[in-house]
């Protein structure tokens, strides 16, 4: 898989229990717009909001049979992404083993508000993890000294433990699919992410629709699983060196 003309979408799950934000996602999942398999990268249900696991679980494991399943932890509160104190990593590890004991396939991650220190990447290519939080844009919310990483294109980030984490960059907002933000990525992989909750309003889900077959009309479609799986990127960068 030599990296260039592919092109992924991925779903931030953050409301996998609301029953209208689900059946929305559920219906675009299983039609594949585009052709392309999207991945869910699910926020694993919050205990101490007192979210029902068993419901949780059902749709994930629905989700999973559909496309590539991810997980997509909230560090603060259901919605409230990036974390505020405590030991992230120790919660990403906790996510992943739960995930796991609950026989859920998951070893594709993206941290919730763009969240990763060097800490949960130690875990995540530990855990054998490919991460998608490293963004090809300056999340606009973000100040200039948030931890995040920038990259563009894949990549390993090389670890203080001496392990590689392999990185599958975030390229694209549904956005910037519509103002055409394509033509500079003519040689790297496209990856293009929602959120499910875009789907409740009539404008970004037809809007989302049409720049998935945009999309897949100009790439080849393949999933993250694919890229985990078949991509060896030559490039590696570090905490240090990442782009702004
Ligand atoms: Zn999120």
């Amino acid at each position: 898989m030599p990296g260039g003309r592919y092109a992924v979408v991925s779903c931030h799950v953050e409301r996998p229990l609301d029953d209208e934000v689900w059946d929305r996602f559920s219906a675009l999942q299983a039609r594949r717009p585009g052709g392309f398999r999207i991945a869910a990268l699910m926020r694993p249900p919050d205990q101490e909001a007192g979210e029902d696991e068993i419901l949780w679980l059902g749709r994930a494991q629905a989700a999973a049979e559909r496309g590539p399943l991810g997980l997509h932890t909230h560090w603060t509160a259901p919605d409230h992404a990036r974390p505020t104190n405590g030991d992230p990593a120790g919660r990403v590890r906790q996510q992943a083993e739960w995930l796991r004991a609950h026989g859920l396939e998951a070893s594709i991650f993206c941290g919730g508000g763009w969240y990763l220190d060097p800490s949960v990447a130690e875990v995540l290519a530990e855990l054998g993890y490919a991460d998608c939080t490293a963004t090809a844009f300056r999340p606009g919310y973000l100040t200039a000294d948030a931890p995040r990483l920038g990259a563009s294109e894949p990549c390993y980030v090389q670890l203080p433990s001496g392990r590689q984490l392999l990185e599958l960059p975030t390229t694209h907002s549904l956005g910037m699919l519509a103002r055409g933000l394509l033509a500079p990525y003519r040689r790297s992989v496209v990856h293009a992410y929602f959120h499910d909750t875009d789907l409740i309003d009539p404008l970004r889900r037809t809007a989302l629709a049409a720049g998935l077959v945009f999309l897949g009309a100009k790439r080849w479609q393949v999933d993250l699983g694919q890229l985990q799986r078949g991509l060896r990127p030559a490039k590696t960068m570090s905490f240090a060196n990442s782009a702004p």
